[in-house]
């Protein structure tokens, strides 16, 4: 029961069960031998005794030193398997001492599994049924006849077939809920993703921009680089609706997110569509006139797309980048940070349009 395992997988019933039987057989070897030795006197008995509680121990052991209930449950239904096979052939039925025989199922079937387990089990009474067999006219002073061994015979069967069909039920139904369980997560995994992907364009949406600034933020603050937020605005886009319609406008802003994308491995580290024909990103530098720079080729490649825009000044599709550079980490107010790129984006839409305006946060 220690193990990091939800209540509801097998793991977590073994371990409880096979703690629990290691427990219960620990006392009871424990018992059997204080018993045989002293008021007894049975030296054989008590050795044995004393041995399977010897043995026992080393099984707790071994789950605490491994981690793994493999060799514990190996150790628990070997030892059973012998242990109740010498108590069957010295004791010869007497006292009720067959009884005992049944934890053998119990033990196999829940801690190995229905398939290992029953074949354990029938091995184990194939064992018990030949002794118990060949001890008739014999055992308990000529008591134990056919009746009785048919008796034993049949309860041992259906203990057996029952013990299979609740452990078998139970690991369907397992295998049951575990596919049940991947498919939800991979739903709420669907469900996450499209609750932070732009639909139109496939790009992350301005809901995941405030999760993915803080990651963006400390990585340049750890690598001492220049930490830059950018807005891109497409330019006369609402003339570029109204003379080509909607979907043309749609179709433009896909290709536009395209470029975007693809400089996503070169040097910018996450691009957003923050609403309309707006898109921001982060990127991270060491050199300042660098991300400047960089930007700019973004900006030429979305001209050189060549989208034809004949109510454009540039008579083509363009778009203007406000650029907030931080210089230093101690401004990490994104609300703050939006603003002053906003700010310059403003700026370069009031010089013309089509241009790259960047500045160092001054705080
Ligand atoms: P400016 O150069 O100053 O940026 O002018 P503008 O016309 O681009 O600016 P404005 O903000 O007035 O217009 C933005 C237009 O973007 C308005 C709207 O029709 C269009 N738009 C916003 N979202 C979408 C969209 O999902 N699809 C399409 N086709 N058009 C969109
Ligand atoms: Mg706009
Ligand atoms: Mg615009």
């Amino acid at each position: 029961a220690d193990f990091d395992v939800h209540s509801y997988e097998p793991l977590y019933r073994k371990s409880l069960l096979l703690h629990i039987i290691l427990l219960a057989s620990m006392i009871g070897f424990g018992l059997f031998f204080l018993i045989n030795f002293f008021l007894l006197s049975n030296s054989f008995i008590s050795f044995l005794n004393f041995l399977a509680f010897v043995i026992e121990v080393y099984a707790f052991y071994s789950i605490r030193k491994t981690g793994s209930l493999d060799i514990a449950t190996s150790i628990v239904v070997f030892n059973l398997f012998i242990f109740l096979l010498l108590l069957v052939f010295i004791q010869e039925g007497k006292d009720f001492t067959f009884i005992w025989t049944i934890f053998f199922p119990i033990t196999a079937i829940f801690l190995m599994g229905s398939r290992k387990g029953i074949v354990y089990s029938f091995a184990f009474y194939t064992i018990f049924f030949t002794m118990a067999y060949l001890g008739i006219g014999v055992w308990q002073n000529g008591e134990w006849n056919s009746v009785s061994f048919i008796r034993l015979v049949f309860a041992s069967l259906i203990l057996i077939y029952v013990l299979f069909l609740v452990e078998q039920s139970s690991e369907k139904s397992y295998i049951a809920l575990k596919s049940v369980r991947e498919k939800e997560k991979k739903y709420l995994e669907q469900l996450h993703q499209s609750s932070i992907t732009d639909h139109l364009t496939g790009l992350y949406n301005r809901r995941e921009l405030d999760n993915l600034f803080e990651k963006a933020f400390k990585k340049a603050q750890k690598e001492k680089k220049y930490f830059a937020f950018f807005i891109s605005d497409i330019d006369f886009f609402k003339e570029y609706n109204d003379t080509y319609g909607h979907h043309k406008g749609d179709i433009a802003l896909q290709e536009i997110s395209n470029v975007f994308k693809q400089h996503l491995h070169k040097g910018l580290a996450n691009i957003f569509r923050l609403g309309g024909e707006e898109f921001g990103g982060f990127v991270i530098d060491k050199d300042k006139d660098a991300i400047l720079s960089y930007l700019d080729t973004i900006r030429k490649d979305i001209e050189t797309l060549n989208i034809a825009h004949t109510k454009s000044t540039s008579s083509k599709l363009t778009a203007s980048f406000g650029v907030c550079i931080l210089s230093e980490y101690s401004l990490d107010d994104f609300e703050i940070i939006y603003k002053l790129a906003d700010k310059l984006l403003y700026e370069a839409k009031e010089s013309g349009r089509n241009i790259t305006k960047g500045e160092l946060a001054k705080i």
